[in-house]
């Protein structure tokens, strides 16, 4: 049913994708997870998660820069990047801006250019989680054309949605790879105090309605249940008690796996006991993966990575890990511009970078070590 349904919406957003085409804007690769159809069939699957994707005042000045001063162009930002997020079976991030049309404004009310999406996918991004803090920022105008513009271009997404049939719909986010069956929830804490206008549906963080989530996603027997939540204090280097109750709630309700986002900076990594020695997986924030803040613990963040593996009998996770990256800034034209590095592949291949300052190397190295020695 659920193919079914892909493959319908996916002629339909061909088309639209088409009709949304501005002149100078790079064009979206048609292309989803649901093309796993034509792909071998292996017992191992692989996931990446990244943090915030913010879009701040000086990133849209640097994307219309890096676009020629003719149009917004973000594939730049993740050129370095884009090896890694494309070898991932799935990869995911927290999309923390609407794509709500012009005028492109960032903080407090957040509205980035299509091409962003364009540039997440491009890099090799197959989810989009839109409930966060910020998801309302342009109303519901603003919210429905973030999901039209990720709809068009094939990108899966959750967490918002247009009314309860559609939630109904397509909650849990299942997403089918290599013979593996996930099922994706993913929650915030609010949405900065802003009312959702009706029909639309922002899915909180309200443990009756989440239960009731877990029930219906144990009923469509996936593989593996991951829960993505947008939860914390900013900028806490810590996790809070109430974060911790939640992913206890989450874990005894049989999520496989909780990934955080929102303070800004990379929290604890921990595990759930939970019934006969298992345990469940959680890291409270994986910090910024893009954005314009440049304090320290702020200027980077991690990613978590995954390898699940399939036997007849039970799905294991075979290895958890993750990866620093460092948000680079410099100036071009008096424009700053910004590129992800992957501080790992950096220090082994320094020569495929360009120079960096020493200023800027010191910077990078500290949220390396911050990061590594979980600060
Ligand atoms: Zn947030």
């Amino acid at each position: 049913m659920l193919a079914i349904w892909l493959m319908g919406r996916r002629m339909l957003n061909k088309l639209l994708a088409i009709l949304l085409l501005p002149g100078c804007v790079f064009s979206p690769a048609v292309q989803s997870v649901a093309d796993s159809a034509a792909i071998p069939v292996t017992d191992t699957l692989k996931l990446v998660f990244a943090g915030d994707v913010m879009g701040h005042g000086m990133q849209i000045t640097g994307a219309w820069r890096d676009g020629g001063d003719t149009c917004y162009n973000y594939h730049p930002v993740f050129q370095w990047v884009k090896d890694y997020i494309s070898a991932a079976d799935i990869a995911v991030a927290n999309l923390e801006v609407t794509l709500a049309g012009a005028p492109y404004t960032g903080y407090p009310r957040f509205s980035s250019h299509q091409s962003l999406a364009y540039a997440l996918q491009d890099a090799g991004f197959d989810v989009l989680l839109t409930a966060n803090n910020h998801a309302l920022d342009r109303g519901k105008k603003g919210m429905e054309r973030t999901l039209h513009i990720l709809d068009s271009i094939g990108m899966l997404h959750t967490g918002t949605f247009r009314d309860s049939t559609e939630r109904e719909a397509h909650y849990p986010l299942m997403v089918e790879k290599n013979n593996f069956r996930l099922a994706l929830l993913n929650y915030t804490y609010d949405a900065n105090g802003l009312a959702v206008e009706k029909p639309n549906v922002i899915n909180l963080m309200d443990t009756l309605q989440m239960a009731e989530d877990l029930v219906r996603a144990h009923s469509l027997k996936p593989d593996f249940i991951i829960a993505c939540v947008h939860w914390g204090e900013e900028y806490k280097n810590t996790e809070s008690a109430a974060q911790r109750q939640i992913a206890a709630f989450l874990a005894r309700n049989g999520c496989h796996l909780i990934v955080g986002s929102h303070p800004h900076v990379v929290q604890p990594f921990a595990k759930i006991a939970v019934n006969a020695g298992d345990s469940v997986p959680v890291i409270y924030s994986l910090g910024n993966f893009i954005s314009n803040q440049r304090d320290r613990y702020r200027d980077g963040g991690i990613t978590l990575e995954l390898t699940l593996t399939k036997t007849d009998s039970a799905v294991t996770i075979q290895s958890i890990g993750y990866e620093p990256f460092w948000v680079y800034r410099y100036r071009e034209n008096k424009v700053s511009v910004f590129r992800l590095i992957r501080i790992n592949h950096y220090l082994e291949h320094p020569e495929s970078y360009p120079a960096i300052s020493e200023k800027d190397r010191k910077l990078m190295m500290q949220f390396y070590h911050d990061a590594n020695t979980g600060k």
